[in-house]
């Protein structure tokens, strides 16, 4: 049987894997994201070599990478979390090290292409993947593949600003959505309505939620609730039958879901919201690597 190989590099973790023409994983690991391009180049052919000494031939190569694409130009145009990857020949640099047919992509558009082929996509006609983390990622997946708009920049619902008077956003705007809901956001509202400034991250928030800490639950769905306000404007642009929610907020909490639904429903058009369902993603930190994997043998095609 085929095997497809999926990366899928985060600002902290480079995800890698294997995936079999049936969706399985047959391996994966994670590790940390070295601080520069040189040692992100070594560590890939490192991990290249382990799988293929593992695990034999390999068909093809997804890569996913944060930031905006494009595709004409096969560069990362733009990328707030991961700087040193701008501006660079990925597919001459992917090609020495590869040696096998690969695609690259932006890591949300994977993700979310993996979601569609082995998660909680189903038979979606318009699937949206959001995934909720230090950042907010996104991936629209219409008729089966991935929408990248004009030169690679669609799906950035993370910078979509809905707080003109909000915190400075990585993007260099102020007040997206990403700086609203994020991770880092939950902790900073819940120090607000707490006075407690000992909590340190967002699943600290998210397990205090859970033992009834009121202050927590509330920062938990005032983050949902932005959230959902957002979520309306995309049902009403664009009548997904499917949203999913991922990431770390999300799985640290369900006190986001409720909230982030009911403002989407107030939000936007009956008729679309109504035939919309707004659930939690199901692939959790592998959507990534499984969707660049599962994208790759699509593209390439074994007969
Ligand atoms: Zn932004």
């Amino acid at each position: 049987m085929d095997l497809f190989a999926g990366f899928d590099l985060g600002g902290s973790r480079l995800k890698y894997g294997l995936v079999d023409t049936r969706g399985e994983v047959i391996f994966h690991r994670h590790v940390e994201t070295p601080g520069n391009r040189g040692d992100l180049l070594s560590l890939m052919a490192e991990c290249w070599e382990r799988l293929s000494r593992t695990h034999g031939p390999i068909h093809s190569a997804g890569i996913g990478l944060p930031g905006i694409f494009s595709d004409d130009r096969k560069r990362i145009l733009h990328s707030p979390h991961c700087p040193f990857i701008e501006e660079f020949d990925w597919n001459a640099a992917c090609a020495g090290i590869l040696g096998v047919p690969f695609v690259l992509d932006n890591e949300a558009n994977l993700a979310a292409y993996g979601e569609f082929r082995a998660g909680a996509g189903g038979e979606s006609r318009c699937l949206i993947l959001l995934t909720l983390g230090s950042g907010i990622g996104t991936g629209i997946i219409m008729g089966g593949e991935i929408w990248r708009g004009a030169c690679g920049a669609a799906a950035e619902l993370g910078h979509m600003p809905v707080n003109p008077d909000g915190a400075l956003c990585a993007c260099g705007n102020r007040g997206c959505l990403e700086t609203e809901v994020s991770a880092g956001r939950i902790v900073e509202l819940y120090r607000e309505l707490s006075d407690d400034q000992a909590v340190g991250s967002c699943r600290d928030v998210g397990r205090r939620a859970l033992e009834g800490d009121p202050s927590a639950r509330r920062a938990m769905e005032r983050a949902g609730s932005s959230l959902g306000r957002a979520i309306a404007v995309v049902i009403n642009l664009l009548n997904p039958d499917t949203i999913l929610l991922g990431g770390g907020v999300m799985e640290s909490s369900g006190f986001v879901l409720g909230p982030a639904r009911e403002q989407a429903k107030r939000h936007s058009l009956k008729a679309a919201f109504d035939c919309c369902s707004i659930q939690p993603a199901a692939l959790g930190n592998r959507a990534g690597f499984i969707g660049a994997a599962l994208y790759a043998g699509n593209v390439f095609a074994p007969d």
